[in-house]
């Protein structure tokens, strides 16, 4: 992360296989690092990421340091198992955004469409929406949800929304 919510400096955290647990004293940017994760596969909701616009996941300044123009996060993983529906054994994909509204996203440094990085994770059960990360209050918005609602997240966990969507572009032709 570099520029991201108040990960101003370049800041590198490995998620080594098992449990990572990250502890720090309230406000010192433990739930940025979840968000930067959301934000970096694709989530397109400002509110979601605790914002009124997505600029503002762009480093605002501090009293001692002045606001800076540009967020990047870039995530790789280790597809070795090619759990990913990709040919590659290691997968990077990172966002960018500027102040002026301009946002890229990047493949193994090829610039790609956000619907390549969802497709990327569509049905993995990773995905900015998946239940891989729950956010305070999810779990009472499950359970309240409306019944075609909860339908369509059983589905997406089980795999068949991939389908759906193939079947619903093949009637449109
Ligand atoms: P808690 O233990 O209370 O949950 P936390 O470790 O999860 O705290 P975060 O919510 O991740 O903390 O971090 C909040 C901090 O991030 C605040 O100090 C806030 O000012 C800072 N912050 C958020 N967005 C930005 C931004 N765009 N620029 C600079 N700082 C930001
Ligand atoms: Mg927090």
């Amino acid at each position: 992360m570099q520029g991201f919510k108040s990960f101003a400096d370049r800041t590198q955290i490995d998620f080594m296989p098992g449990i990572t647990g990250i502890v720090g004293p309230n406000g010192s940017g433990k739930s940025n690092i979840i968000e930067a994760i959301r934000w970096v596969m694709g989530e397109q909701s400002a509110k979601g990421l605790r914002g009124d616009k997505m600029a503002d996941v762009i480093f605002g300044g501090t009293k001692t340091r002045a606001p800076l123009n540009r967020a990047e996060v870039g995530i790789v993983f280790d597809n070795q198992d090619h759990y990913l529906n990709s040919n590659f054994s290691e997968i990077e994909i990172k966002r960018l955004l500027y102040r002026n509204g301009d946002s890229k996203y990047l493949m193994n440094g090829k610039q790609v469409r956000l619907k390549d990085i969802q497709e990327l994770f569509m049905d993995s059960g990773l995905g900015h929406e998946s239940f891989s990360i729950i956010s305070q209050g999810r779990v009472e918005h499950i359970f309240s949800a409306k019944a075609e609602d909860r339908r369509a997240i059983i589905e997406d966990v089980a795999g068949v929304y991939k389908y759906k969507q193939n079947k619903q572009q093949a009637g449109k032709k």
